[in-house]
């Protein structure tokens, strides 16, 4: 019985670490399957915002251990949306096939692209592309595909200085009136003249920054003399003050040495005139006083000579200073008037059109800006106009720049002959002028602005023994109420365009 029960107990036995031994080993495989799938759901994260949610959910519930079961509807979940995410993968593929397609088309279509780029972009358009399997075959693609739009872009970027593009006009423009606005000393006049026909003649970037780096370095020579001519000038008056204080330290030296001086001859005169006084009283005969008169008079005369003397060289030596100080102030005073009179010139020149000698636009801005005031406290009629000399480029192109330069000052001539004394006429910039007419209505305007454009018609321009004749176009408007300066403005420049589009050398109305 002993060896029966023995037997079956080891039996037992045996069966419990059998299925230990099973039950160690199915768990040391779910773990591993739960490690492997949760690093697998990892790998998917970021591929769709409910994937990675419902993966969440699956790592936490594997971590926790929990049944089977539980698990199974977490993984069919799972799956739906996976397979989901198979079309929406395929989809994604596609777009970026037919975006590389796109993108390498568009390359192939640019200008200067070297051969070998261009033969190695044909190859991957017409044969790499199609053997793309999986969106990761796309990574060298794009890769490639990158390096070439990176050396189209530098190629660009080289060339771009040397091509003409769509801004170069608009900027030959801005350059053009940039250099009609320098205010210059002389001399620079004959180089703004070079630099302006070049800009017009040019028709690249590269000439056009050229000419832009010429003008800021006459801007930068024309500020350095500047500096020059006020640090002279503060030099000048330095040196002024500091001779005056000298002078001043001086003559008040003298003035001590000469006071030592009198103090001692006053002191000697009184002495005499004491002695005198006291030998006088003790003479005892005519004659003896008469010696003692002599000769104390002799003395005491030649004391009053010195001290005469030494007054005289005092005076003189205070007037020398004077004078001394006199020219030096008077030299520092027609310095200062001088330098006052540059400033203002300056100022007066600033508002000043250098070519047509009209007042600038800065000159216009601030009238415009004055008139717009009144008109606004007084409501009295304000004609404005603006004038577009026509077709101007063109004088430009046929004739040069010099020739152009003149047509601008010969017309400018004649509006500002052709205008009344209460009009204010300026040089907005280019080829284009802007007239003001305070206290004339439209009505009232047309007429003379008429007149104005056939005076203009009837100048006879001879370029090169040919008879041309050259016209304007006016915008015309007249300011109303809640105008501001660009609504007014705006308003003639509507105007001038309609002038420009319905054939021009007219006048047209905006009310
Ligand atoms: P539109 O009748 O349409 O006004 O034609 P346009 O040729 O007059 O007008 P566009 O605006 O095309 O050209 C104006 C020209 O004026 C271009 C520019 O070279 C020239 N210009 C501008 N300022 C000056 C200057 O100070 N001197 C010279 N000579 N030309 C200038
Ligand atoms: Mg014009
Ligand atoms: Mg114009």
């Amino acid at each position: 019985m002993p060896n029966k029960s023995n037997t079956l107990e080891n039996k037992l036995k045996q069966a419990i670490s059998a299925r230990m031994a099973i039950e160690d080993a199915r768990k040391y495989q779910v773990d591993i399957l739960s490690n492997f799938s949760a690093k697998l759901s990892l790998s998917c994260k970021g591929l769709d915002t409910e994937l990675d949610n419902r993966l969440a959910k699956f790592r936490n519930t594997l971590n926790k251990g929990v049944s089977f079961e539980h698990l199974l509807p977490l993984i069919n979940d799972i799956l739906a949306l996976l397979k989901n995410q198979e079309a929406v993968q395929l989809a994604h593929q596609r777009d970026l096939y037919s975006s590389v397609q796109n993108a390498g088309q568009q390359l192939q279509k640019t200008k200067g692209l070297p051969d070998e780029t261009r033969r190695t972009l044909r190859d991957l358009l017409n044969n790499k592309i199609d053997d793309v399997q999986s969106t990761h075959d796309f990574i060298p693609l794009l890769d490639q595909l990158v390096t070439f739009y990176h050396e189209a872009l530098n190629i660009k970027l080289t060339k771009n200085t040397d091509v003409q593009c769509a801004s170069t006009p608009a900027l030959a423009q801005r350059l053009l009136e940039l250099a009609n606005d320098l205010i210059l000393e002389d001399e620079a006049t004959k180089e703004i003249q070079d630099i302006k026909s070049k800009i017009t003649k040019s028709d690249t970037m590269n000439a056009l920054l050229n000419a832009a780096i010429s003008i800021i370095s006459i801007v930068v020579k024309n500020i350095n003399a500047e500096r020059e001519s006020a640090q002279s000038f503060l030099v000048s008056l330095n040196q002024t003050l500091e001779d005056l204080h000298n002078s001043i330290v001086s003559t008040s030296k003298h003035s001590k040495s000469m006071g030592v001086e009198f103090d001692s001859l006053n002191k000697s005169i009184k002495t005499k005139i004491q002695n005198l006084n006291e030998k006088t009283q003790n003479a005892t005969s005519i004659s003896s006083l008469k010696e003692l008169v002599d000769k104390e008079l002799k003395s005491l005369s030649e004391d009053f000579i010195a001290k005469e003397n030494l007054e005289r060289t005092d005076r003189e030596m205070l007037l020398t200073s004077f004078n001394e100080i006199n020219g030096r102030i008077g030299t520092l005073e027609g310095k200062l008037s001088k330098y006052k009179k540059r400033l203002n010139e300056q100022r007066f020149k600033s508002l000043l059109d250098s070519l047509t000698k009209l007042p600038n636009r800065a000159a216009f801005d601030e009238r415009y800006n004055h008139e717009l005031h009144l008109f606004s406290v007084q409501s009295s009629d304000v004609t404005l106009a603006v004038i577009d000399v026509d077709h101007f480029k063109s004088i430009n192109d046929r004739f040069g720049h010099t020739a152009g330069d003149i047509t601008l000052q010969v017309i400018a001539k004649a509006l500002q002959k052709s205008v009344r004394k209460s009009d204010f006429i300026a040089r907005y910039g280019g080829e284009e002028f802007v007239l003001l007419m305070p206290g004339t209505s439209i009505e009232n305007a047309a007429g003379p602005l008429d007149k104005l454009r056939k005076v203009i018609k009837n100048i006879p321009f001879k370029f090169r023994d040919k008879q041309i004749e050259i016209t304007i176009s006016l915008g015309v408007t007249q300011f109303k109420k809640g105008d501001t300066s660009v609504k007014a403005f705006d308003r003639a420049d509507e105007a001038l365009y309609e002038a420009k589009n319905t054939g021009r050398d007219r006048l047209c109305v905006s009310r």
